[in-house]
């Protein structure tokens, strides 16, 4: 027992060390924007009326992290809590799921991510989203439709226990998710279900802010879609415009921190050498966020993983409201 308890020791503190000297020897710091690099539309299409909205972070399970994993120039000293998380949108025509967080079976899909991939994902304090979610109290009469920033393993985990719902992602994150196997971040066991009811997320040749294409989901402009290159090759994004001039921006897997848009930086070389797909694509992505954040400095920008950064959209079962 003795000599396991010293072995997984021993692998730990040979686990931070590779990080460590990974972090020093291929960092990539990303340099100041060019302004003219991302151009901006003309302000996005004023609607009459936007609908009421309800939102809320449901948070699915939690890990602790260092920081410096998180984003690079981040402390190694300074531990960070990360959240596998759903994001709700009660809209009149829908109850809207974004990512479904980690799910009831996650436990006995997690068993096929590679061994050496393991030790470096992760969760804890696990609440699925299944065992939360009281529709008739959030979003009464409206049928669930889920969407997803990507299909790796932590954003569609729960999907399978939502029979019946509708699965709105791109064609291409599909295919990726379907032939990566369970390499990359995706575990093929959470989406193999004949029962799931895919849609195709398909943007338009529509500008919306700084992004080219975009799709605006209910064709109100409470909630505009965007694809997000780089992390995987159907990364989507979503906008969400409250009548009352809130917004936010729900970046997926983007940026794994706040700090990740905001300096821009990339995550822990590491991580981002397993987790993102195209390394250049990713730091456009970044580059492109900054640029809103600098735009807009009232737009809430929440990374999927960065518990600090939900707090503006509230956390289930509490939720904002406008009207
Ligand atoms: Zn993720």
């Amino acid at each position: 027992m003795m000599a396991k308890k010293k072995l997984a020791i021993m692998l730990l503190a040979s686990l931070v060390l590779i990080l460590f000297i990974a972090n020093v020897v291929t960092r990539a710091p990303i340099m100041e924007v060019e302004k003219d690099t991302y151009s901006f539309a003309s302000a996005p299409a004023q609607e009459t009326k936007k609908p009421e909205l309800r939102l809320s972070m449901m948070v699915t399970a939690t890990v602790m992290a260092p920081e410096a994993v998180m984003f690079e120039g981040g402390s190694w000293f300074k531990s960070r809590k990360m959240g596998h998380s759903a994001i709700l949108l009660c809209h009149p025509d829908a109850l809207l799921m974004f990512d479904t967080g980690l799910g009831r079976d996650i436990d006995q899909q997690f068993k096929a991510m590679p061994f050496y991939l393991k030790p470096l994902f992760s969760y804890e304090i696990l609440k699925p989203a299944t065992e939360q979610l009281d529709i008739e109290s959030f979003c009464p009469g409206r049928k669930l439709q889920i969407a997803l920033s990507h299909l790796h393993w932590d954003h569609a985990s729960g999907i399978e226990d939502f029979k019946g719902a509708p699965v709105w992602t791109p064609a291409e994150e599909l295919s990726s998710g379907r032939n990566s196997g369970n390499k990359a971040g995706y575990l093929g066991n959470q989406f193999d279900s004949s029962d799931i009811q895919w849609k195709p997320l398909d943007f338009k040749k529509q500008n919306y802010e700084n992004y080219k294409n975009s799709l605006d989901f209910f064709g109100d402009g409470s909630v505009i879609f965007v694809p997000m290159g780089g992390h995987t090759k159907g990364s989507a994004g979503m906008f969400v415009n409250f009548a009352d001039g809130r917004r936010f921006f729900f970046t997926g897997d983007t940026s794994w921190s706040l700090e990740g848009f905001a300096r821009p930086a990339h995550k822990h070389a590491l991580m981002r050498k397993i987790v993102d797909g195209n390394v250049s694509e990713t730091e456009q992505e970044l580059r492109r966020v900054h640029a809103l954040m600098q735009l807009y400095p009232d737009l809430h920008v929440i990374p999927a993983h960065d518990y600090n950064a939900y707090v503006p959209a509230a956390i289930y079962p509490d939720y904002l409201v406008n009207n």
